[in-house]
């Protein structure tokens, strides 16, 4: 079910509410027609005006690029497989969608190459040592800080935590604002956190929020770790 048809659905069982409210008022039960009524009509505002929110929490200047469209998305076996607009090349992704950074509560980067991915929990002890970041939401692109100050202060937080961090696998850097790039030929196939909640999880990449694996303390450079 996508989003528009949900809120059709919540609307649609606003509307019957409301209407069972004002029949039951006019069968001789006042208080349940009330009840109903008032509840159908509270929904309805309260569900609007916080749609209205959302919508204006969205960053309306994008200081990354576009919103990025890979050519198809399909998903066999548990797996899957992004294929790439420019060259027609599948990157394969060892899960089975791609996994929404609210919900699992995770804050997700790529690599200058956008082949790895790192994964890490906001609530990590280890975030502390970071001012602010342990406070930073997951789904970044839907908290845009709004003033000059905030986003200088958005800035130097997030770097103070990528400067923390070592090398990616292949040697490059991590960064919030690299996108998901395909194997073959380095094209963006999926956005960075800042243009989108969901994300992929590349073969080989460091996942800190993962019971068992390895912990965000034991990633950092030792002399953060030793300074947290
Ligand atoms: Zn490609």
């Amino acid at each position: 079910m996508n989003r528009r048809t949900f809120r059709l659905c919540c609307y649609a069982a606003a509307t019957i509410c409301l209407l069972i409210g004002i029949i039951s008022f006019f069968l001789g039960r006042p208080h349940l027609g009330v009840d109903l009524s008032v509840g159908a009509v509270t929904f309805i505002i309260t569900y609007a005006s916080s749609r209205r929110r959302r919508k204006n929490s969205m960053p309306a200047e994008n200081p990354i690029v576009k919103k990025i469209e890979p050519a198809s998305v399909t998903k066999i076996d548990g797996k899957l497989i992004v294929k790439c607009a420019k060259c027609g090349g599948d990157t394969v992704f060892d899960q089975p969608y791609a996994y929404h950074a609210g919900f699992s509560d995770s804050g997700f980067m790529y690599s200058d190459s956008g082949h790895f991915t790192l994964t890490w929990n906001p609530n990590d002890p280890a975030m502390k040592a970071f001012k602010g970041m342990d406070a930073y939401p997951s789904v970044a692109h839907c908290f845009p800080p709004k003033e000059k100050s905030e986003q200088e202060l958005d800035i130097k937080m997030r770097r103070s935590f990528e400067h923390a961090l070592p090398p990616a696998p292949d040697g490059t850097r991590w960064r919030f604002e690299n996108p998901a790039r395909c194997i073959h030929c380095s094209e963006p196939i999926a956005g960075s956190m800042f243009q989108t909640v969901y994300y992929l999880v590349y073969p080989g990449s460091i996942s800190t929020d993962l019971t068992g694996g390895i912990k965000l303390s034991e990633y950092l450079k030792p002399e953060m770790t030793a300074n947290s």
